[in-house]
């Protein structure tokens, strides 16, 4: 009975041995490597820490060897948490201090191994590089009884991985997904994809984004090959494309903002500048059909899928195979449930909503939920509940905060968010976070941010004697990744209230558009 992903490295590392697992900038890995140099670092994880089913972070680069130590990890039966060393350091602190892993592998290729970590080459050495075969366990890299003995103990709701996402009150949430989690995943893409060993991911999303499991994991479950996009490509459209013709990249399981700077920087030609695409999957955010019919008309053979889901009900519940024309200002449905989701729309009371063109929130039940946010029970409650209307027996529920209505073809339409949640350059952002951090800045009195849409602009709104701009991000610099930063500005000596005493935020846009245009 599969109840592990790695029953399919396994698997495939028997099957496929010398096949390409893994490229980056770097170089090539095999299923075989893939999984004897995992199993090295599974075996020494395993040996240091003692434990099972705790955390151990990952300080990531765009690199094979991230996955290969989350894979490791795995097999020693902990589960990994992906953490982007290069946001400040406060909220890698926030982070770390959430999770309190029970060891840090930094994966980077880099001199300056983060503090208390242990570098991915102490663990893979020159010598385990010249190990093959029987080797590794002869000569105790890899203790093969161990991990067995590990594995037959564990079950499939067991967690795999924690994604921390943005958090409204200013702390990160760690989303805490299951073996299972992911498997029903890849059985789901699989049933309405089909893909296959010759089948070529190219990753575009970090590993702490969670658009990236589908790379792994698919590939895995098909034997396929994923191609890790360098980062500096995402900065020359042109380059990003002809290097997606030299992979020979089929299969793109993008967010929407990276396949838009190829439409909006109108990178392509034809489809001869990418023969072998296949597929395009996007998700993340809303696609513009104005963006999709860009890619449409550069390549029209390819098949291309809206998907829709927060990190919370791993990746993606629904998705939506773009059958006609939409007209540039049309919305591109979400459209219907994976197999084994339960996908509905629901009322304020959390009643099920069926009437066409009513709009509802989307909650969502399965096997996909997460365990919950990692150590933040006040938050996982908050967000997973249980179905009011179900008295018979507990049925959990992912309230996501999206809103939407059904088509007439029954397809699900994004419409908006209930909340101040939104989605900036590809990143989900908290504005709360932002504004957390803002009201911690000592010169400040208040602040608030509103988002733009259309113009993608955060705006921040602050009560200060004096414009203080250049201060703000400064201090704000420290506490945030850039995409985070507000794109403007606004003093004033006092925010506005509204009748509740509540800052005004409405009125505050509003003003903000009368005077921008
Ligand atoms: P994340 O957890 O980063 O994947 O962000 C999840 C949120 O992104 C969802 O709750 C939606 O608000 C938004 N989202 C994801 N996919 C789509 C999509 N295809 N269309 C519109 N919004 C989306």
């Amino acid at each position: 009975m599969i109840r592990n992903v790695l029953d399919y490295l396994d698997i495939d590392a028997a099957k496929a041995p010398s096949k390409a697992a893994l490229e980056d900038e770097y170089g090539c890995m095999t299923y075989s490597e893939v999984r004897s140099f995992a199993r090295v670092i599974g075996t020494f994880v395993a040996r240091k820490t003692g434990v099972t089913d705790k955390p151990v972070a990952v300080i990531i680069d765009r690199n094979a060897r991230s996955v290969v130590s989350f894979f490791g990890i795995v097999y020693s039966g902990n589960f990994y948490v992906p953490v982007d060393a290069s946001m400040p350091s406060e909220r890698v602190s926030l982070i770390l201090e959430t999770l309190s892993p029970v060891m840090i592998i930094d994966a980077r290729k880099t001199d300056k191994v983060f503090e208390g970590a242990v570098s991915y080459d102490e663990l893979i050495t020159e010598d385990v590089l010249k190990s093959s075969g029987e080797d590794f366990c002869s000569a105790g890299f890899i203790d093969e009884q161990l991990l067995s003995e590990i594995k037959s103990r564990m079950i499939d709701q067991a967690p795999l991985y924690s994604i921390f996402t943005s958090g409204s009150t200013g702390v990160p949430k760690g989303v805490l997904i299951s073996h299972r989690g992911v498997l029903d995943l890849v059985w789901a893409f699989e049933e309405a994809f089909s893909f296959d060993e010759e089948t070529v991911f190219c990753n575009q999303a970090p590993f702490d984004f969670d658009v990236s499991v589908k790379d792994i994991y698919n590939s895995l479950y098909c034997c396929g090959k994923i191609v890790i996009a360098p980062r500096k490509l995402f900065m020359s459209p042109r380059l990003l494309v002809s290097f997606l013709a030299e992979k020979k990249i089929d299969t793109l399981i993008w967010a929407v903002s990276a396949l838009r700077i190829i439409s909006d920087f109108k990178a392509l030609d034809n489809a001869e500048n990418v023969p072998a695409l296949k597929r395009v999957m996007f998700s993340g955010e809303v696609m513009p059909a104005k963006s999709l019919n860009y890619w449409k008309k550069m390549i029209p053979s390819a098949v291309y899928v809206n998907l829709y889901g927060p990190t919370e009900i791993t990746c993606n519940c629904t998705y939506y195979v773009i059958d006609r024309d939409f007209a540039d200002d049309e919305k591109i449905p979400v459209g219907k449930p994976f197999v084994n989701s339960r996908v509905e729309l629901r009322d304020e009371a959390l009643k099920v909503i069926t009437d066409k063109g009513v709009t509802g929130e989307i909650c969502v039940s399965g096997i996909c939920l997460a365990l919950g946010y990692l150590n933040n029970k006040e938050k996982t409650d908050e967000a997973f509940v249980t179905d009011p209307f179900n008295p018979g027996y507990p049925v959990r529920m992912y309230r996501t905060g999206d809103l939407g209505f059904y088509d007439e073809d029954g397809n699900i339409v994004f419409a908006s968010r209930r909340d101040h949640q939104i989605k900036h350059m590809g990143h989900r952002i908290e504005l709360g976070e932002i504004e957390t951090a803002l009201n911690s800045i000592s010169f400040l009195t208040i602040s608030v941010c509103v988002y733009e849409e259309s113009r993608e602009k955060i705006i921040c709104f602050y009560q200060a004697d004096t414009e203080c701009k250049k201060e703000i991000v400064a201090e704000l610099s420290k506490k945030l990744p850039k995409y985070m930063w507000p794109n403007e500005y606004v003093r004033y000596d006092v925010l506005p209230l509204n009748k509740n005493g509540k800052i005004d935020r409405k009125l505050l846009r509003s003003e903000w558009e009368k005077n921008n245009g």
